[in-house]
């Protein structure tokens, strides 16, 4: 079933459309537009208020989950690591973190990452493929079913977050399709407006976002204030590098609705990106584009065998100073889930004993 049509990447016309393919009336494909995206089933067993013989018949053409957990890790501070592996057994991981206000799901648009940042983990994997909209859309169905139940609203809505493994303007296409899907009021009814995407500086997809009306959110990935630094850490800088990246940043900024910024995010390396001197060039750097936007900085998680080690608070707060002294809005990020390998930059299939592990063969099992 290699080639079978994954229901869980089309929307809801495009079921109705399908169903309709295979003679059926347009409320059979509403009825399974709502068991996969409202319900979140996850086998055609359940669908029980289809008749048999359809199911039987969908069985044959279509698959209803493409992934399937390989196993899942639970941090002390509640965030949820998933292994999931895709039919042709490539490792897909999300990350589920509660919240006081919203829970966040962080999800992985590609298999790997051909991105080399040299202070990320999940660049040692290279990439594997990019992932289908079906498969970015199961691993929410899967994290939402497994947080609260399989079909249980999640008590204060989802915020969603592409900055899992892989680079999410590098499988635009099959990520806007996903947010399609999930934006139903219907279905999941995860609206563009909770969603950002982070990049690492994809500049022709940043402008070809910005001309898109119902957009999600951007970060941008800067780690470096001058390209002599950046071409080292984040070698997409010598393809784009921070001019051109930064007038693509204001030609978005024109799109930005009232109140919302673009986010710049700042990997916090000792000793190599966090001197005072860098916080000034930083700083120039976007008060120079003017650029309606905040920093946040990201103190660099763990990642053996990387030669990197955070910055210290310290550091982290000097730093922080110096940009709003120079009228930057700036924020730390405090790490999650960083004992199970599931914070920023951690994700690479790892299958640790160290921490909780949890064997599932149930969730989003076929
Ligand atoms: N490829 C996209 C999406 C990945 S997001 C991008 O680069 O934006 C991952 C975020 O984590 C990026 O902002 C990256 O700079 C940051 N990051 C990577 N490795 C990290 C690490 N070891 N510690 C902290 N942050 C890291």
């Amino acid at each position: 079933m290699k080639d079978a049509i994954q229901l869980t990447g089309l929307s809801q016309p495009e079921l109705v459309s399908f169903l309709e393919t295979m003679g059926e009336p347009a409320y059979r494909g509403r009825q399974l537009f709502a068991a996969l995206q409202h319900r979140r089933l996850c086998s055609f067993d359940e669908i029980t208020d289809l008749p048999k013989d359809l199911r039987t018949r969908l069985n044959n053409v279509a698959k209803l989950a493409t992934l399937t957990v390989q196993s899942q890790y639970l941090s002390d501070d509640g965030t949820r690591r998933y292994l999931m592996k895709t039919h042709d057994s490539l490792p897909v991981e999300t990350v589920f973190i509660p919240e006081e206000r919203r829970d966040t799901i962080c999800f992985s648009s590609q298999s790997g990452c051909p991105l080399q940042c040299t202070f990320c983990l999940t660049a040692q994997l290279g990439l594997l493929r990019s992932l289908t909209a079906a498969e970015i859309v199961d691993q929410i169905r899967i994290t939402l079913n497994d947080a609260y139940g399989t079909g249980v609203k999640p008590p204060r809505g989802t915020n969603l977050v592409a900055m899992g493994a892989g680079e999410p303007l590098l499988n635009l296409d099959q990520l806007l399709k996903a947010l399609r899907v999930m934006s139903d009021p219907q279905g999941l009814h995860i609206v563009p407006n909770r969603v950002t995407v982070s990049t690492a500086g994809v500049v022709p997809r940043i402008l070809e976002l910005a001309r898109i009306s119902d957009r999600p959110h951007l970060a941008i990935s800067l780690a470096a204030p001058t390209d002599e630094l950046r071409n080292e850490l984040m070698p997409i800088n010598k393809r784009w590098p921070l001019e051109e990246l930064l007038s693509a940043c204001k030609a978005f900024e024109k799109t930005l609705k009232p109140g919302e910024r673009l986010t710049f995010e700042y990997v916090m390396l000792a000793g190599i990106n966090d001197s005072d001197e860098q916080a000034r060039q930083l700083a120039n750097l976007l008060n120079r584009h003017d650029i309606r936007s905040k920093v946040n900085l990201i103190p660099h998680n763990p990642a053996e065998p990387l030669p990197y080690r955070p910055s210290s608070d310290a550091v982290v707060e000097r730093f922080k100073n110096i940009l709003e002294s120079k009228g930057v809005h700036t924020y730390v990020r405090r790490p999650r889930g960083q004992d199970i390998f599931a914070a920023c930059g951690q994700l690479a299939a790892r299958q640790t004993t160290l921490n909780t592990r949890v064997e599932t063969n149930l969730v989003g099992a076929n």
